[in-house]
């Protein structure tokens, strides 16, 4: 049997249809910016692996020094222990955000992430005897596949056959400057039943690289703190350099209570969540009440490994090197916009950073079950790419490392499939 029909015997793929899925692409190595399958055809991971690598597979450095760590300290309980990889970074990091972010809850990926952070605001309340159980999220919001990371996820086909165990969240659309009185009208009615608002900062990944501005947002994040609702800002998809700045918070004028973080902390190496918080936050945890701790941890906390990829990926982020990469590519971005917009199969061209995004015009209307996508994924496969269209939305996530040409090879491709007859 080769490796498909073995993969088809005993694996249950993520976000697949199993039924009619097409046999998965046996991977068998990474180098940089491509992967190879077990036929020795070369892909340009167009996509960064699901948004998550960002110096390249495989990358040298962060293999020795994960290699060096596995030698010395694979793993520890984290209550009552600590290790040097974890306090390291999280001191990295912390120096990185806003400066109201003083602590750092380590979990294993953005789901847990956004649990937490979700645990830590109601937590926050019910800590000071008050009953505040709302909370207030965006309408295309996409926070994660377990049960609080889909209740505060706009409802879709993917949280559908769960919809009535979904706790009750108040969903508004995202600001702009047209909106925002409304916006405003609306949360001030129901302001002290709301523990917290959570948002994607500028950039809604999953809803289809949907794209809003910083000051509107601001706008709003300051309206939230006057009402007293606590801000969670979910970086997991922003953070580590993929709106061309470190993080989406460096675009706005507010600072939120909370963060998340994750896809990009480890440079794609290994799993991990980050969880911070302010200081506000932390001090409501701290009593003599036994009941006031938050009891929330996994098994893997601050696994020493992931720490020390996540040290040396944001190494290697803030060297020079990387952020003449992220310019490059938000540059060379900028320049295939104005291509895109020309043309006549294609709307709504977007760019925030390294992401880039728009919509292929099509009957279908726009849906996550827009064939359309799977016709594009199947052809940029094909000739070496991976992409993975949400629908009719068309987006490049690209890995920093990416050279030039690639790009343009990139750029000259979608050019050619936009092109193709189909139907
Ligand atoms: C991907 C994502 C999550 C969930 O992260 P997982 O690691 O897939 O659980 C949460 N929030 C945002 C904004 C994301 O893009």
């Amino acid at each position: 049997m080769n490796l498909q029909q073995r993969d088809k015997r005993v694996n249950w793929h993520p976000y697949t249809q199993m039924k009619t899925a097409e046999d998965a692409v046996p991977i068998v190595k990474g180098k940089g910016v491509y992967l190879f399958d077990d036929e020795g055809k070369q892909y340009i991971d167009a996509v960064s692996s699901w948004w998550v690598t960002l110096h390249g597979h495989a990358h040298p450095y962060i293999a020795q020094k994960v290699s060096e760590q596995l030698h010395t300290l694979e793993q520890v309980i984290f209550a009552g222990f600590t290790h040097e990889p974890a306090i390291q970074l999280s001191e990295n990091l912390l120096q990185l955000l806003p400066d109201n972010q003083e602590k750092v809850f380590y979990s294993d990926n953005g789901s847990t992430a956004v649990e937490v952070a979700l645990k830590m605001c109601i937590q926050f309340a019910y800590n000071q005897g008050k009953e505040k159980t709302k909370i207030l999220a965006f309408k295309d919001a996409y926070h994660g596949d377990t049960f609080g990371a889909m209740s505060v996820s706009g409802r879709s086909v993917w949280t559908k056959p769960f919809g009535e165990m979904l706790f009750d969240v108040v969903f508004i659309d995202t600001p702009t400057s047209d909106n925002l009185e409304n916006l405003k009208s609306q949360i001030k009615d129901i302001a002290d039943e709301i523990a917290c608002f959570i948002y994607e900062p500028l950039v809604q990944g999953a809803a289809g690289m949907l794209m809003h501005h910083p000051e509107d947002l601001s706008e709003l994040m300051k309206f939230c703190k006057e009402q007293n609702i606590l801000l969670i800002q979910d970086e997991v998809f922003t953070g580590f350099g993929r709106t061309g700045k470190l993080f989406a918070a460096d675009y706005l004028t507010e600072k939120p209570d909370i963060m998340c973080f994750s896809k990009g902390l480890t440079g794609g190496t290994m799993p991990m969540g980050i969880t911070t918080s302010s200081s506000e936050i932390f001090n409501a945890f701290l009593s003599e009440d036994k009941y006031k701790t938050l009891f929330h941890g996994h098994s893997f906390t601050a696994n020493p490994l992931a720490c020390t990829a996540a040290l040396t990926s944001m190494e290697l982020l803030l060297s020079k090197e990387t952020q003449e990469k992220i310019n490059l590519i938000h540059e060379k971005h900028k320049e295939f916009s104005k291509t895109l917009q020309q043309h006549s199969r294609v709307e709504n061209v977007r760019q925030t950073g390294t992401i880039l995004a728009w919509d292929f015009k099509t009957e279908q209307g726009t849906s996550y079950f827009n064939t359309i996508g799977k016709f594009f994924y199947k052809e940029f496969l094909h000739r070496g790419i991976i992409m993975r269209p949400l629908g009719n939305v068309m987006y490049l996530v690209p890995p920093y490392c990416i050279a030039s040409e690639d790009l343009d090879y990139i750029y000259d491709t979608v050019l050619q499939v936009l092109d193709m007859k189909f139907d």
